[in-house]
């Protein structure tokens, strides 16, 4: 299977929370209440996405008001 990774530029995060709020088990807030991607506190921000959830992230991807979800090369 081909890994997807996925990260945010927080430099650019609005601190909307809907990443976090939708998909927690791959988005959190840290402690300046900026998005990071993790596996269960994992991997932060270098989340590893399995398949069945791509389209999942590509929604917060595109619904993103920051622009600042991107898939990353590993
Ligand atoms: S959806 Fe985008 S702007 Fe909103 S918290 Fe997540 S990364 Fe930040």
């Amino acid at each position: 299977m081909t890994e997807r990774i996925v990260s945010v530029e927080k430099d650019d995060c609005t601190s909307c929370n809907a990443c976090a709020s939708n998909l927690p088990r791959y988005f959190q807030m840290d402690e300046d209440d900026l998005s990071e991607s993790h596996n269960n506190g994992q991997n932060l921000n270098r989340a590893i996405i399995p398949e069945e959830d791509w389209d999942a992230v590509q929604n917060e991807i595109d619904e993103c008001p920051g622009e600042c979800i991107h898939w990353t090369k590993k």
